[in-house]
């Protein structure tokens, strides 16, 4: 097998599409990488490209998972997708050698190594509460690798331009999700509130139901366990509303403080107020952790907790915006409270 020439003027081409794509794929991690793995295998001409994960850094060890291996000739049996390797990053393997120097240095490491492993390893960055990035990897089969300058030039610019994406991604991710419950922000939420409007409006079928839900006497678990205590219910019922709703279906978030705003569209009244019941159901019999005064969670000690809900349903085309559909929503999970909390009130338009 022999090493594919390419040009500077083809990769320059290839580069640019590469940016293009970048810009216009979904914003959905693993598309990201088809390309930049194409680009090394086809472009830059090495038999293989492989794209690890760094999964995690624990002192001198660096543990890479293989996510996506191109490998049409099978010439590297080690390179498995979903295998994990453990380097230790003071003594590497000598077959990894690339990768250490790419993950230590923070660049492109290019050099023919003897035997198994890749010639050339690209760093692709993100800071570390962001995950810990990826290397991406070329192999060529053959005595001499022969990699070129400007095709060294082109993996970092490749790796630079996925840095650069996967950190704006992650940072629009940051800033749409709920640091606490994990669920969708307030804004963000209140966003997709509306778009679920304009999508029955456009459609004119209306179906579907907004749902408020608020923690029953919140005020009263702050005031007698402190704010930790507070937060851990937060999050708890964070986890239950996201187990419950169907995931592409429906939508949770955290409207404001103890109050949680659920979206479902496209389904019939009887069913959403049987989500709905159930969920009410699955707080009342959750053990919530109790916590301890160093903020630990007791062993075997629980709090009960209720929540109260308010439904309007999206079924009326006299509704004019998305904010008739939430004062519905409202003055139907009022009704819940006054009239003795932890039970689903539908709203009824005057
Ligand atoms: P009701 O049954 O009528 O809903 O009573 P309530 O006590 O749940 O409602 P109220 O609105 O009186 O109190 C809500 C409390 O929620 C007050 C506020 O301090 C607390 N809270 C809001 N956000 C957070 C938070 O992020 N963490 C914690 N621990 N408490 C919060
Ligand atoms: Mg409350
Ligand atoms: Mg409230």
């Amino acid at each position: 097998m022999g090493k594919v020439i390419n040009s500077a003027e083809y990769l320059l081409n290839q580069l640019g599409e590469l940016s293009y794509h970048l810009t216009n794929v979904p914003h959905q991690d693993q598309s990201y990488f088809e390309k930049p793995l194409q680009i090394i295998n086809q472009a830059l001409g090495f038999h293989i490209s492989v794209l690890y994960k760094i999964a995690n850094v624990i002192e001198n060890d660096v543990i890479l998972e293989v996510m996506t291996v191109c490998n049409p000739d099978h010439i590297r049996p080690d390179l498995v997708e979903g295998a994990k390797i453990c380097l230790d990053t003071a003594h590497p393997r000598v077959e990894f050698t690339n990768e250490v120097m790419a993950f230590k240095n923070r660049n492109v490491s290019a050099i023919n190594v003897p035997g198994w492993g890749c010639d050339i390893v690209g760093s692709i960055y993100l800071p570390e509460n962001l995950g810990h990035g990826y290397l991406l990897a070329g192999d060529f089969f053959g005595d001499e690798s022969d990699t070129q300058e400007h095709e060294v030039r082109a993996c970092e610019i490749m790796c630079n331009m996925l840095s650069s994406v996967l950190m704006k991604t992650q940072f629009e991710k940051l800033a749409s999700y709920d640091g606490l419950t994990g669920l969708l922000n307030s804004r963000a939420i209140r966003e997709e509130l509306e778009k679920a409007f304009q999508r029955q409006k456009r459609k004119n079928t209306w179906s579907g139901a907004v749902v408020l839900a608020d923690i029953d006497y919140f005020k009263k678990i702050n005031d007698t366990y402190g704010h930790i205590q507070g937060d851990s219910v937060l999050q708890e019922v964070g986890r239950l509303f996201d187990a419950s709703i169907r995931k592409h279906l429906d939508v949770a978030g955290r409207y404001g403080g103890e109050e949680f705003l659920l979206i479902y569209e496209d389904s019939e009244a009887d069913q959403v107020l049987n989500i709905v019941g159930r969920l009410r159901q699955t707080i009342e019999d959750h053990p919530f952790k109790k916590i301890g005064p160093n903020g630990n969670p007791l062993d075997g000690e629980y709090l009960k907790v209720t929540m109260s809900f308010g439904v309007a349903l999206l079924n009326d085309p006299s509704i004019e915006n998305s904010k008739e559909i939430l004062a519905l929503a409202d003055s139907a999970l009022y009704l819940s409270k006054t009239g003795g909390r932890n039970r689903v009130t539908l709203g009824k338009r005057e």
